[in-house]
């Protein structure tokens, strides 16, 4: 694929830039009730990009109002089939305007436009298809009856209604359409509310969704602050699911609010995932796969492999791959085609980054390496960092850090349950990698680790494989079959012949 973008692909996306940002409320362009706006900001060098509508109660309400109507009408009458050519559609409207979704992605978050445009645009149209595929295949079963008498037994599945979509920033557009597909696969209509820091490319989405054909009110896209507009949402009493990405601590205020009608759950949360080298491991294959793994979008990964553990038979070479390579990354704005990986989303998480790199130090942790990032600017960076000497009870060991910051430690003739141990010495379970040669050695730890994927010898997301966490990790699976039936409600009718 060629990854550059043309000039007037970046006038055209400055120009869309320009003009008044409206939240899509029932197939319309509307503005906050309220009349409230908030900056969204290029965290390359800190400059406003432009100001997007604040969404309170009062728009939730309305979104709601919309998606429950287009639920009971228009929606309800457009056959699966129907679904699926307009996730299709979609798909192909993301395709042809990639490179103007990448430079807004790019812009709005941070990330190497060779990213955006190499991976989350290209995801977001690959993940319509794949689910696509699900509306015509979405189906119940006949299972026996042993009752007296003759009977016939069935299941339906069903969409679950309304659904929330509460989405993180680190992956805006791939993990927004990574909700809307399922859901729209499932027959559900939706409000979605992006994160703060980046709702760019989700009010670029829906103007591709009213291009694509769905009826109003099928997707309905509000954004604003997650106290207020994603609050509403999480809270409301007739939204039927809320699907949430984010951090634990914000997953556990979900599950408060979403008690009041009991509305169903799937949560995507934080991680601290290990990765475990063995002494037998292919380094060609540990040491791009440590690195990726902790510094691939600055490190602002759910699944990013923050733990190292390698045995001390390979430690100093993996380390020495693994520091050339935070030092060889070339750290800068997203535009840069030379940038391989770009600043963190905020100020904010910028400061946190730089806390937790001080409380590992103050605690006594060494720094292994550390990479070159442009910190006399405006731009929100932080250097890729490898820390050694950390141990359990520190936070840099224990917390979700979000950001390019590796915790090494090496291990000398433990079992594979103790290894297993370590790995699973966190209150979360999201994922985990093993490098290994040894088949036997790679299964084992497969059934032991507790996370909800485990890598072997490298790997990635896959819109087929269900994902989610273990623990502290999460509620649900996302993706594949449970990815699509996570919208679904599971009845059962029984019929006397
Ligand atoms: P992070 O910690 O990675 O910034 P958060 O968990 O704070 O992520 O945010 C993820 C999403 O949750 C964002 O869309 C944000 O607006 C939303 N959010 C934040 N606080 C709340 C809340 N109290 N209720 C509902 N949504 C929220």
């Amino acid at each position: 694929m060629n990854l550059s973008v043309h000039d007037d692909v970046l006038a055209r996306a400055r120009a869309w830039l320009a003009r008044p940002k409206k939240m899509l409320i029932d197939g319309r362009w509307v503005e906050a009730e309220a009349g409230g706006a908030f900056d969204t900001i290029d965290p390359a060098d800190g400059s406003t990009l432009c100001a997007v509508p604040r969404g309170t109660a009062a728009d939730i309400e309305r979104a709601v109002a919309a998606a429950r109507k287009a639920f009971d009408g228009a929606w309800r009458k457009v056959t699966p089939a129907a679904r699926a050519a307009m996730m299709w559609k979609l798909a192909e409207l993301i395709d042809r305007d990639r490179a103007e979704l990448a430079i807004l992605e790019t812009l709005d978050n941070g990330k190497p436009l060779r990213v955006s445009l190499g991976m989350d645009v290209p995801f977001a149209a690959e993940r319509l298809r794949y689910n696509a595929g699900w509306a015509t295949k979405i189906h119940g079963e006949t299972p026996p009856v042993s009752l007296p008498g003759e009977w016939l037994g069935y299941t339906m599945r069903e969409p679950v209604g309304v659904v929330g979509h509460i989405v993180a920033w680190n992956a805006p557009l791939a993990s927004a359409v990574g909700k809307l597909a399922p859901s729209l696969a499932a027959g559900c209509t939706m409000v979605l509310k992006p994160a703060e820091q980046t709702p760019l490319t989700a009010l670029r989405l829906g103007e591709l969704i009213d291009e694509a054909g769905f009826p109003p009110g099928v997707v309905n896209i509000v954004t604003g602050y997650g106290e207020e507009a994603g609050a509403a949402l999480a809270a409301h009493g007739d939204v039927d699911k809320v699907s949430f990405t984010g951090s634990t601590e914000i997953g556990k205020i979900i599950v408060r609010a979403a008690a009041g009608n009991l509305k169903r759950l799937t949560l995507e949360l934080g991680g601290k995932s290990p990765v475990i080298v063995m002494p037998d491991a292919d380094l060609d294959k540990a040491i791009p796969g440590v690195a990726n793994g902790i510094f691939f979008n600055t490190g602002q990964v759910c699944t990013a492999g923050s733990r190292l553990f390698a045995h001390a038979a390979i430690f100093d070479d993996l380390m020495k791959g693994v520091a050339a390579r935070a030092r060889g990354l070339k750290v800068g704005a997203g535009l840069d085609p030379s940038t391989e990986i770009g600043p963190l989303v905020s100020a904010t998480q910028q400061r946190r980054v730089e806390g937790y790199i001080r409380s590992g130090l103050d605690e006594g942790a060494e720094v292994l390496a550390a990479g070159q990032a442009p910190l006399d600017g405006p731009g929100f960076f932080v250097a890729p960092t490898i820390l050694g000497r950390t141990h359990r009870e520190m936070a840099v060991r224990r917390e979700e850090i979000f950001g390019p910051v590796l915790c090494a430690v090496s291990f000398d003739d433990a079992t594979l349950d103790e290894l297993a141990a370590e790995a699973n010495d966190t209150t979360y379970g999201l994922a985990a990698s093993v490098f290994t040669s040894h088949l036997g050695a790679a299964h084992k730890l497969a059934s032991r680790i507790r996370a909800g994927t485990v890598k072997i010898n490298g790997g990635g997301l896959d819109p087929s494989l269900p994902a989610g966490g273990y623990k502290q990790s999460g509620w649900g699976r996302e993706y594949g079959r449970e990815g699509v039936e996570i919208y679904t409600e599971l009845k059962s009718v029984l019929v006397s012949l």
